[in-house]
Order: structure tokens, then C-alpha cells, then sequence
């Protein structure tokens, strides 16, 4: 995400950039919540007993480096726990705060069930009631691998293909597709249903944010039609799965269109397993 120039980028940001307003009652600040992250159900945390709680954003200014940074919060039997979220540099709370939650949902931050490592052990532990810097660390803007990439992964993988992952098809093309066929010139992308707006899940943000984030699927929508027409300006095919696709189906259309193009080639193109790897 591009950041916009601060404002306050030679001063100590405006309070009213940051601070929460003063007598603000408990289901005001939920609300304040519930509208900046797009929704209450965008702010649930799925516990490992199963058991459901909802994160807020608070946002903290560091005096010597002039800067606002978002935190996720969350509370379980009293105690509470944080992960950083990023930077934030809009004008106003209430964007700053959208800013965070746009971050946490593009990363996941949410899912307790990650394949970051450091993430789970934490989560299995009761190192889980702190906040390790290392976590922090380890999680700074790095992609998270979420369940339905991994579950699309490796039924792809169980049909016998390799592939390569999280590469961008044409290397002066910015975009990174999920799993890439080289030589059959496949490139499958997963689609989040909120993030890339799926017709059956994505229900449009309400409240005073909304055009925040109907803008930003907006944008997602958009870009993804432009990388669909690039590719395939360049020869090559691309397959679009949905988060809420069956991953086994999905698979074996992944498998089909692979395995059609491969016989369909000549024998010069045959097999060679080098150029292709698989992840797990
Ligand atoms: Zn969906």
C-alpha cells in the first residue's frame, strides 16, 4: 500500500489524528470499531477453544520518530493481548483507523490459525499472552499463507503437479500469482471473497468508511481485470479460484487445463523437472 504524504510530517501528528475522543462510551468506541473496520464481524477473533472475540485498533504516536502506529487489541478473560498492525498516515482517526483495519484483513491478521510459525506457537502456548518482538518482526509486511492457499496447495500438489508459488507469471509484471505453471502458461490465482469481492460473500461496507472500502474492492476488482489482460496479452491462461471454491474441485480444474495443455504440446516440450518446484 503506497502511504499518502503526512501532514504532520515535520510536527508531532494532530491529536485528533489519533486519540480517542474523550467520553466516549463503551458501545460508542465499539461502534467507532464496528464502522472503521467495515463491519463487526471484520473484527472477530476466532480463539483456539473456539470461542469468538472482538479485536480493536488502537493507535499509539512514538514522539521521537513523529509517527502513528496501529495495534490490534484483544482481550481474553481479562487479559489483554496486541499485535502490530503497521504505520498509519492519514489526517484522521477515524481514516487511520480504517487504514489499520484495511492492513489486518489484507494480512490476515485476524487468523489465529497461520501458517507463520511464530504465530502458532505462540497460539500454543502461553507465550500466546504476550507480545514477543520477534513476533512483530517476523510479521512485518511478510505474506501471510492463508488456509485456503494452503488447502488449494497441496490438492494440487496430491494430483501429482509442481508448480511454483507466490511468483509473478512475467517478471516486469507486478503481480504475484499463486501458483504458476511455466511452461503451460498457467497462472491460478486465489480470490479472498471480502478482498476481491465475491458475489455471494462480500456484502458492501455500510457506515461513514464505506466508500473507504467499497473503494478498495473496488480497486481490487479493477486490478485484478488488468492482470487477467496483461497475462493473457502474453500467452498466457489464467484460472481464477474463489476462497469459498471447493479446493479438490478447484484442483482438479487446475489439473484438467494443466494436463490438456501438456498433451496438446509436442514432444519437445516434454517433462523436464527441473524448471518446475513444488512448495511443502
Ligand atoms: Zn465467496
Amino acid at each position: 500500500m503506497t502511504n499518502s504524504h503526512p501532514l504532520w510530517k515535520e510536527s508531532k501528528p494532530p491529536d485528533t489524528a489519533w486519540k480517542t475522543p474523550r467520553g466516549l462510551s463503551r458501545s460508542e468506541r465499539a461502534a467507532e470499531q464496528d464502522n472503521a473496520a467495515g463491519g463487526r464481524e471484520a473484527r472477530e477473533i476466532l480463539l483456539p477453544e473456539g470461542r469468538k472475540v472482538h479485536a480493536s485498533i488502537a493507535l499509539r504516536v512514538l514522539r521521537q520518530s513523529r509517527r502513528i502506529y496501529a495495534y490490534l487489541r484483544w482481550s481474553v478473560n481479562g487479559k489483554t493481548h496486541e499485535r502490530y498492525v503497521g504505520e498509519v498516515t492519514r489526517d484522521t482517526r477515524e481514516a487511520n483507523l480504517a487504514e489499520a483495519w484495511y492492513t489486518v484483513r489484507r494480512e490476515n491478521l485476524l487468523d489465529m490459525n497461520t501458517s507463520d510459525d511464530t504465530v502458532n506457537r505462540a497460539v500454543n502456548s502461553e507465550s500466546w499472552a504476550t507480545t514477543p518482538a520477534s513476533r512483530t518482526i517476523m510479521r512485518a509486511n511478510k505474506r501471510r499463507d492463508t488456509r485456503p492457499e494452503k488447502a488449494l496447495r497441496s490438492a494440487v500438489h496430491a494430483l501429482g503437479l509442481r508448480y511454483r508459488v507466490d511468483t509473478r507469471p512475467i517478471k516486469d509484471v507486478r503481480r504475484t500469482a499463486d501458483l504458476v505453471f511455466p511452461k503451460q502458461k498457467i497462472a491460478v490465482f486465489l480470490d479472498g471473497c471480502f478482498w476481491h469481492g465475491c458475489d455471494e460473500h462480500y456484502r458492501p461496507a455500510k457506515g461513514t468508511t464505506a466508500t473507504f472500502w467499497n473503494n478498495k474492492i473496488a480497486d481490487n476488482r479493477r486490478r485484478d481485470l488488468d492482470t487477467d489482460r496483461r497475462l493473457q496479452q502474453a500467452g498466457w491462461e489464467v484460472i481464477r479460484v474463489w476462497e469459498h471454491d471447493d479446493p479438490i474441485h478447484a484442483a482438479e480444474r487446475v489439473a484438467h487445463r494443466v494436463n490438456q495443455l501438456r498433451s496438446s504440446a509436442h514432444d519437445h516440450t516434454s517433462d523436464s523437472p527441473h524448471d518446475s518446484k513444488g512448495d511443502n
